[in-house]
This record gives structure tokens, sequence and C-alpha cells, in this order.
């Protein structure tokens, strides 16, 4: 089998027999470069765009831009897309709840997407007790919502967060993220109370942190990523996240799972934790659950979200197009699309490796199911080389592939889980040319 399933794929209707990709002017093409030019003129610079893509339509992996180049997507706009651009279901579940209903507000009043998609993400997490789901915007609110309800359930103060994590941009979220500095920087103080150890193990929690700075029983919650998304693609022992379920357990502290990048079928399970064998007492999802459409969730086992009317609520949370495109992702992701993850994570892998050891500047291939990365490093150093990553990324751009990175020199490999072997084949092929180009 060399595609995936044909029910999976949307109709590539863009395409129209070219091949994908299929770059026909010089990047950035004329329409495209007067659009970068206004963007910068007006945008935020706090925006980290690694090469000048000018997006205008996308169906499946495919991205064509506004000069009609077509582009191979191994990046899902960060892990989001999961039923690929423009999957027709939850395009037309979209059209449906949007000619219906656009707004009401969830947190006053009731509607029977919103319900649905409730009960749909209870039942499909982890944990066979009944559960609660708090629906929100974007993954920052979520973790906000989780950090706020850890310490209302717990009456405690401290929240520990990890080496190299993301879990947002707001100050809560904020303050549990540690990734990199300059996402920090100048924006203190931050919410207090927060600590952070390595990744990986939990000698530091409980022979530093423990010992040295707070008790177990004032610990609220400990947040992670069960694999680590912007900090690197970073798959930890069962071990390390094990020894985490045993310490909450210990010290009746909260365990916050953050599936944001992780979560929904990317990895070949529909949460990453179930590889790891464990039930968190709280769930973060966003990202790939509506395939593009804003909306996060918090579930949390019933008993820890017990907090009263008005103690949290949102204006757009569980926004009903939104709850219809996840409902729709779900049913995509359930019927076939976590399987074409776990089906491809090992040519993925393996072709990784194989890279890695053609290229001495390519190390440290990783992933599970459609979540993968390498480092790029200098040879002669073996140290990790941020021009060297920045000169691959914009040559495979060059050449088609859309691709981005993470952690310090890393790069990820995030594609939207409808790709065919084909598709992952030369997007491979081209990433290995960027390289070889670039070295
Ligand atoms: N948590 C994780 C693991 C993430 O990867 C991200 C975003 O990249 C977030 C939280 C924040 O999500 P958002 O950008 O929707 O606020």
């Amino acid at each position: 089998m060399t595609s995936a399933d044909s029910s999976l794929q949307p109709v590539a209707d863009l395409i129209a027999g070219r091949p994908v990709p299929h770059i026909r002017t010089a990047l950035p093409g004329p329409r495209a470069a007067p659009l970068i030019e206004s963007d910068l003129r007006v945008s935020s610079p706090s925006n980290t765009r690694d090469y000048p893509l000018v997006a205008r339509r996308g169906r499946g992996c495919v991205v064509e831009d506004v000069d009609g180049n077509l582009f191979l997507d191994l990046a899902a706009g960060i892990a989001v897309c999961a039923s690929g651009h423009c999957h027709p279901k939850v395009v037309e579940a979209i059209h449906r709840q949007s000619s219906e209903l656009i707004h009401i507000c969830g947190s006053d009043f009731y509607y029977p997407v919103m319900v649905e998609l409730m009960n749909k993400l209870a039942a499909i997490t982890p944990g066979a007790k009944p559960k609660r789901v708090l629906l929100t915007n974007s993954g920052t609110e979520a973790t906000e919502a989780a950090f706020k309800l850890s310490r209302f359930h717990t009456n405690r103060k401290w929240v520990i967060g990890f080496h190299g994590a993301f879990h947002g941009r707001t100050m809560g979220s904020l303050s549990l993220t540690c990734s990199k500095a300059r996402q920090k920087q100048g924006f203190g103080p931050l919410v207090p109370m927060v600590a952070h150890s390595p990744y990986g193990n939990t000698d530091f929690i409980e022979n530093v942190l423990f010992k040295q700075q707070m008790r177990p029983d004032e610990v609220a919650a400990i947040f992670f990523e069960p694999i680590q998304g912007e900090g690197g693609y970073l798959i930890p022992d069962a071990s390390f996240v094990q020894s985490l379920r045993r310490l909450c357990d210990e010290s009746g502290i909260l365990l916050v799972a953050d599936e944001i990048q992780a979560g929904m079928g990317r990895t070949g399970k529909m949460w990453s934790i179930e590889h790891f064998g464990i039930v968190p007492d709280i769930m973060l999802i966003a990202k790939g659950v509506a395939s593009g459409m804003p909306i996060a969730a918090v579930v949390a086992q019933e008993p820890i979200m017990n907090w009263p009317p008005g103690a949290q609520g949102s204006t757009y949370g569980g926004n009903p197009v939104s709850c219809a495109a996840a409902l729709a992702t779900i049913e995509l992701v359930e019927g076939g699309l976590m399987r074409n993850a776990e089906r491809l994570g090992a040519p993925l892998l393996s072709r990784l490796k194989v890279i890695a050891e053609r290229n001495s500047c390519i190390t440290r291939a990783r992933g599970l199911g459609l979540m993968a990365g390498v480092d790029v490093i200098n040879p002669k150093t073996g140290k990790g080389d941020l021009a060297l990553r920045s000169k691959i990324l914009m040559d495979a751009f060059q050449r088609g592939v859309i691709l981005l990175p993470c952690g310090e020199v890393g790069i990820r490999f995030c594609p939207p889980l409808v790709i065919s072997e084909d598709e992952l084949d030369t997007g491979l092929r081209i990433f290995e040319e960027a390289v070889a180009k670039s070295a």
C-alpha cells in the first residue's frame, strides 16, 4: 500500500493534474512579494516567519501560494490541520453549522453541538470514570484554566512545569512555559510559585524541589507534555511518566497532561499519554482537534472540576462552528487518520534515521507516528547549528516543502494525518536534497 486509503483524502481539486510540489516562480513570487512588504509594515514584529510563504488555498497536504506555486505541507500549520487542509467533511460541517448558529455563548446558554462535543471528548479521553469538560478557544486558555482549576481544587499554590515545556503565552501559561528565554524576556514578573524541573526524570523534583523549595503537599499540579513539542519533539522514557503519576498520587498533586500538540491521533494513538499507560487527572486538548478552527478543551476527572458558576467562562469558548469542525475531525481521526499516523510512523522514522546516517549535519532522529524530529549540527564541532537549520528550512521551502523548526536546533515533521506514503516519501526526498545542498 503506497498511499492512504483514498476515502481519507480530500478532493485535490487545486492540483489539477500538476505534480506536488510545483514551483513555477521565484520565491517570493510577484504577488507574494508586495503582500509580504505590506504585512511587514503593519504586523506585530513578534511574528517568527522562517521563510516567505504567502498561502492562498490548501487541500489535504498541499498548499497553494498566491502565485500558484504548490507546496507539500509537512507542518500542518504547526500540527493543527489533522484532517488536512479543507477536508470536505470538515468544510461541510462548518457550512452546515454556520448557516444554523454561529454564536450564542456557551457560558450562558446551551446548544446541541457543544453538548455533543463535550460528551465525545469525555468519552474518548483516558479514564473510565465520569469527566467534566471546559471548552476554550486556544491552547493557552486551556492551560490557563487548568492552572486556575488546579489551585482552586487543591487549595495549594505551587505549580511545577519542565524545562523545554511550551504551554502558551498568556501570563499563567507563560509562567509554565520554559522553552526559549525570549518568550519570557521583558514580561516579568510572571505568576509566582511556579517551579521548573529538567524534563525526563523526577530526581530534581524529589531531591531538590521537594526538599529545598516546597513541601509536596503545597503543590497543586504538575503540568507536562507527554511528548515535548516546541521543546524539540522529545519522547521521554515511560518510567518518567509513570514516576510523575506515582509522585502525584503520593502527595495529592494533580497531574495535567498537555496533549495540545501530541494528541488527536498524531502519534498513532488518540492521546500520546496512552503510550505510557497512565491516566492524568486533567488533559489539555487543542490544535488538531478541529483541523484549524479555534477551539480547545480542558477535560478533568469529574470530582476535580468543582468550581462554582462564574469561576471560569469565555465569550467564544466552545463556539458552535468550531464544535462542528471538531466533531467532524474526531470522526475522521477515529475513522482512519489515527491508523494512518500509526502506519506511517515507522517509515517516517526509519527514513529520518537513514538521512541522519548519510548526512553528518543531521542527528538524533526521533518520532512516534507522524510526530518526528531531527537536530541540525555542525559536523566538525558536534554542536547545534542554528544558521544551517535556517538554510535547510529555506532551501526546502524553495524546493516546495513546508517545514518548521522546534527546540534549539530541531526540525519537526508533523504533516496532516491524511498524508500518503508517496507524499511523505517525496517530502523526505526533498528534505534530504535541501540538507545536502545546504551543508
Ligand atoms: N501547549 C502546547 C504543547 C503547544 O504546543 C502549544 C502551542 O504550540 C500551546 C500549549 C499553546 O497553544 P495556543 O498557541 O493555541 O495558545
